[in-house]
């Protein structure tokens, strides 16, 4: 089957709410709402509205979320790729991809780019360069800079990149002018953890006396990914016993069974 060029969203339906904890990210995404919605008030004192900001986090804390959230909140068009997928399956196109990518969103604006695992192709050029795919790579990272340089500062089009290696990525992309903001999506604390499992309880049919505060503190360590496999692990094991609600049990079998998952993708050994 054809590889899809990029995804396109035009349903708005996520918004902040959706987003549990994420104080700090949420003040500062709620800028680039007010950039995309109302970018007169900005432009008229003769300010340049920003083009892209890196969400920088562990996977899984929901900088898509946030990003698609971001898209939700303006009620503008989302598109979307992912940095793997150019390097996997877009070999000796992904330049001609980006430059799609963008045309698009600019005759859509105002709306959002979001590019999901920027490292894989927005890594410090010039360094590990063994293998053919790397020109390729860098071929794929130049066209996204010239991208980004060429749009004037009044066509709203804001581009969000997430990324778990901030660390690795070209400085160039950190340039002004580029993806010079850089705002962080933190693995959640105690407190956060709570509203997180808020959320995803919402769907669920539990047992009243269910105690979240005491999920929160089961679950040291664990994003809002793990949290969100959690609860429809419980709800899954639940369903399997033949209960009629989700109730404590089910939440620690389906964290132990987790925590299992994780120990294998870590490698950790106990
Ligand atoms: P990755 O780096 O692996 O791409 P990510 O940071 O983009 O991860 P998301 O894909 O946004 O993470 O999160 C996956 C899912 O986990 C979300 O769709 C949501 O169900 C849940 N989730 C993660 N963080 C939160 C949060 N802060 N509030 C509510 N749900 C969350």
């Amino acid at each position: 089957s054809k590889a899809k060029l990029f995804d396109e969203n035009t349903d708005t339906k996520t918004s902040f709410k959706d987003v549990a904890g994420l104080e700090g990210a949420k003040e500062e995404v709620q800028e680039i709402v007010d950039f995309l919605k109302f970018p007169e008030k900005y432009t008229a004192l003769g300010g340049k509205i920003p083009k892209g900001a890196l969400l920088v986090g562990p996977p899984g804390t929901g900088k898509t979320l946030l990003a698609k959230a971001v898209a939700g909140e303006a009620k503008v068009p989302f598109f979307s790729l992912s940095g793997s997928d150019f390097v996997e399956m877009f070999v000796g196109v992904g330049a001609s991809r980006v430059r799609d990518l963008f045309k698009q969103a600019k005759e859509k604006s105002p709306s959002i780019i979001f590019i999901d695992e920027i490292d894989a192709i927005g890594r410090a050029r010039g360094k590990n360069n063994f293998s053919g795919s790397n020109d390729e790579r860098e071929n794929t990272l130049n066209q996204l800079l010239t991208e980004m340089d060429g749009f004037g500062t009044n066509t709203n089009v804001i581009v969000l990149a997430a990324t778990n290696r901030a660390d690795v990525l070209d400085s160039a992309l950190m340039r002004a002018g580029r993806f010079d903001r850089q705002i962080y999506v933190d693995l959640p604390d105690v407190r956060e953890r709570k509203e997180i499992f808020e959320v995803h309880l919402r769907p669920l049919k539990k047992e009243e006396t269910l105690d979240i505060d005491f999920l929160a503190k089961q679950t040291p360590g664990f994003s809002g990914a793990d949290i969100a496999n959690v609860c429809n692990e419980a709800a899954l094991i639940a369903a399997r016993n033949g209960k009629k609600a989700v109730n404590k049990q089910d939440f620690l079998d389906a964290v132990d069974r987790i925590v299992g998952g994780l120990e294998k993708k870590n490698k950790i050994i106990t």
